[in-house]
């Protein structure tokens, strides 16, 4: 299965797409999380891409999509992949749809993490990242066993320079105009699934796979 999850930064993405991809056996792809592999690998990548995201502004679409054609040309996500935080534009999902169409595919959902700005701002305030595995926490509702360490791999536990409070807003406002029109997009499609991304992890993974079990009948 191909699928896109779509979402306001902080939904849920990041925390959904590791369960769903495994239920699916399928890679997840998360840009997000590639750039910041190459922040902190001190890669030239990575210096480029610092610059945009420290503002919580979009790294230039030819720099991101080669990225996401190399990822997309190995062998694993060739039977299925779970694309989080890209395409997050309407030019990056029509390169994304030729690409596939390159390939002789295309995706078959997109799933659409909805939560108010309010939550989101509560969960982007609160979250955590693994600096080793990548693992996603938040202080007040995931909180790992010690504070400040990683329950899953012992790493140490940071703050995303992008989780500051001027660039939370500034970053909603790059959704609102950029990432937001991407819905139609798809829906004109007939591809996109709402999910109501609010409520615990556990539930909101349910009406996720639920909403893909629709598609894929
Ligand atoms: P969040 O999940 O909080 O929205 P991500 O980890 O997906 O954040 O992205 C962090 C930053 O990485 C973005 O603010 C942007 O600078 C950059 N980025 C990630 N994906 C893309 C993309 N598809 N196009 C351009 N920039 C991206
Ligand atoms: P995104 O990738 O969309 O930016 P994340 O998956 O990184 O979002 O989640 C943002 C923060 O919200 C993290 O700290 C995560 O632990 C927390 N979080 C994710 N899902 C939920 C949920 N259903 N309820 C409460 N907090 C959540």
């Amino acid at each position: 299965m191909r699928v896109v999850l779509v979402g306001p930064p902080g939904a849920g993405k990041g925390t959904q797409a590791q369960f769903i991809a495994s239920h699916l056996s399928i890679p997840k792809i998360s840009t997000g999380d590639i750039f910041r592999a190459n922040v902190s690998g001190g890669t030239e990548l990575g210096k480029l891409a610092k610059e945009y995201m420290d503002r919580g502004d979009l790294v230039p679409d030819e720099v991101t999509v080669a990225m996401v054609r190399d990822r997309l040309s190995h062998d694993d996500a060739q039977e299925g992949f779970l694309l989080d935080g890209f395409p997050r534009n309407v030019p990056q999902a029509e390169v994304l749809k030729k690409m596939l169409a390159e390939f002789g595919t295309s995706l078959d959902v997109v799933l659409n993490l909805v939560v108010d700005d309010d939550e989101v701002v509560r969960r982007l305030a609160g979250r955590r990242t693994c600096r080793s595995c990548g693992k996603v926490w938040h202080v007040l509702f995931d909180p790992p066993a010690v504070e400040g360490v990683c329950d899953a791999c012992g790493g140490e536990l940071f703050q995303r320079d992008d989780d500051r409070e001027e660039t939370i807003r500034h970053r909603l406002e790059v959704y609102q105009e950029q990432t937001a029109p991407l819905i139609s997009f798809y829906a004109d499609e007939g591809i996109v699934q709402g999910v109501d991304a609010t409520g615990p992890v556990e539930e909101v993974t349910q009406r996720a796979m639920a909403a893909l079990r629709r598609f894929a009948e």
